[in-house]
């Protein structure tokens, strides 16, 4: 992602504690009270600037979602939308993904969204990977039992990677798609690196996974 540094970006978050949760390790265990009702959670790692996030919660009010981006000036973008037209089931986190199990109880979360994340091709930057052994082993303890991670990338690298991670770790594979655009799956809500790599011609690979303990 091309990174323009907005130094206002914190002190933005920072004031709009309803919407940016700053200290997501006060409500681990408790993020139905952050919401105010009983409804499912979905989180997006690497959410960008929140295109799928944004539009993935106005279209299922029933739902509630949390945004997590690493970096400030990108998810400041996102609040933005938020502060245009507030979508009371959208939260968002401005951390780094590696502490997931401190900001989420296990069996917490309903479902975990990967999209376009980073490649890291090379192979001593494995471990950076989001579907690499450990990031898995954090989604399945948050995530309910038979959770379910939901992943979308153009890298075809990334994606064969991801496909092997993901069986060696014994998950159940439910859905692949070799070219999401020119599939029959309905409902795809585009992210931004989605609608930008697909203008270029590339293909989007998409996948569904089911943890099964
Ligand atoms: N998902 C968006 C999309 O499809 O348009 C953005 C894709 S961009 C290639 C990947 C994003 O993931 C970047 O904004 C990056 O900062 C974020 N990211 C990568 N690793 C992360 C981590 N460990 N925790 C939080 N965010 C992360």
């Amino acid at each position: 992602m091309r990174l323009r540094h907005k130094p206002y970006a914190i002190d933005k978050l920072n004031d709009n504690p309803n919407i940016v949760i700053s200290n997501p390790q006060a409500y681990r265990g408790v993020w139905k009270d952050v919401f105010r009702n009983e409804q499912p959670i979905h989180i997006e790692i690497g959410t960008g600037r929140g295109r799928f996030i944004y539009g993935m919660a106005k279209a299922n009010p029933h739902i509630n979602y949390i945004g997590i981006e690493k970096f400030s000036s990108v998810i400041v973008d996102v609040l933005d939308k938020q502060l245009e037209e507030e979508l009371p089931n959208l939260k968002l986190i401005n951390k780094d993904a590696k502490d997931l199990t401190l900001f989420f109880a296990d069996g917490e979360v309903d479902r975990v969204y990967l999209n376009f994340s980073d490649p890291w091709p090379k192979t001593r930057h494995e471990k950076r990977r989001l579907t690499y052994h450990s990031f898995l082993q954090n989604y399945e303890q948050v995530l309910v039992k038979g959770g379910e991670i939901h992943f979308k990338t153009d890298n075809q690298g990334l994606f064969e990677y991801s496909l092997c991670s993901i069986s060696a770790y014994g998950m159940l594979l439910k859905y692949i798609s070799l070219d999401l655009h020119n599939s029959e799956f309905e409902g795809n809500v585009m992210t931004e690196y989605e609608e930008k790599f697909s203008q270029k011609g590339n293909r989007i690979y998409r996948l569904e996974a089911k943890f099964q303990n």
